[in-house]
């Protein structure tokens, strides 16, 4: 079964049709790129998996989860998580704060098991500690950890983000754009993590990027949009040769 199903999703905003009767399947285990020229449609598609739109029309599963029967507030919980086009921290927090908030879900207390302080709270809050920093060595971020958000390089705030994303825990993680703003030998750090994110941890990626040396590096599968529908499917080299991909590419 796979991971994640759109089928016949529709979205508009106003009479801008933003993503039109698109279907694509993301298998478990698999990297995943969605690639098109700006405004084809891609953010939306995770603000769509995310519940931050209602579509008008079409499905959303995950395995058989209904996504569109949850809230966006559930959404982590059944084990989404993604980071943002725009970095999105709390600027003023610590690496290490920013990664135990993403946790946060995690704690299954309830408000006077925690004001009484039991011992499955404290439990709780050993795993987390343990999980995050864990994610703090993955990713190599120990030289930051007890760094605030708002004094670190763009290009670490960019892994801090994934980092955040990978503490709730996900089987599916959204990228949006993640080597986006990155030198050379970032993107490449960025392949790498991506890699063993997928390979080391067994998670599912589902990004959005444009540089094509990072989706041919990494990417299993591609989805080329344009105007919020699909051109190609394929592997990346299908993709990058289908004739309607170079077409909507050179015609803007
Ligand atoms: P991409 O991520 O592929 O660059 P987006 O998904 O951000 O594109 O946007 C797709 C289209 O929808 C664009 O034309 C954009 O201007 C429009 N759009 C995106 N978000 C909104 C919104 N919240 N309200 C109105 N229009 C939007
Ligand atoms: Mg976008």
């Amino acid at each position: 079964m796979s991971l994640l199903t759109l089928e016949n999703v529709t979205l508009r905003f106003g009479g801008l049709t933003a993503v039109d009767a698109l279907s694509f399947a993301v298998e478990p285990g698999e990297v995943f790129a969605i690639v098109g020229p700006n405004g084809a449609g891609k953010s939306t598609v995770f603000n769509l998996i995310s519940r931050f739109y209602d579509p008008v029309s079409g499905a959303i599963h995950l395995e058989s989860e209904d996504l569109l029967a949850h809230k966006a507030s559930d959404v982590a919980n059944l084990g989404i998580a993604r980071t943002f086009q725009n970095i999105e921290l709390f600027e003023h927090a610590t690496v290490l704060q920013n990664l135990l908030v993403g946790r946060h879900r995690h704690r299954r207390s309830t408000m006077l098991s925690e004001l009484l302080f039991l011992p499955s709270v404290r439990r709780a809050e050993i795993e987390n500690r343990e999980k995050v920093e864990e994610i703090i060595d993955f990713l190599d971020l120990q030289p930051y950890r007890d760094k605030m958000i708002a004094g670190l390089p763009y290009g670490v705030r960019k892994v801090v983000e994934v980092a955040r994303a990978l503490a709730t825990d996900p089987r599916l993680l959204l990228l949006d754009e993640p080597a986006s703003g990155l030198s050379v030998e970032e993107t490449s750090d960025m392949r790498w993590w991506i890699e063993d994110i997928r390979r080391q941890m067994g998670i599912t990626v589902l990004m959005v990027e444009h540089d094509m040396g990072l989706v041919s590096g990494v990417s299993d599968r591609v989805l080329a949009m344009a105007d919020g529908a699909k051109l190609a499917l394929g592997t990346p080299s299908e993709v990058q040769s289908h004739p309607a991909v170079i077409e909507a590419y050179l015609g803007r």
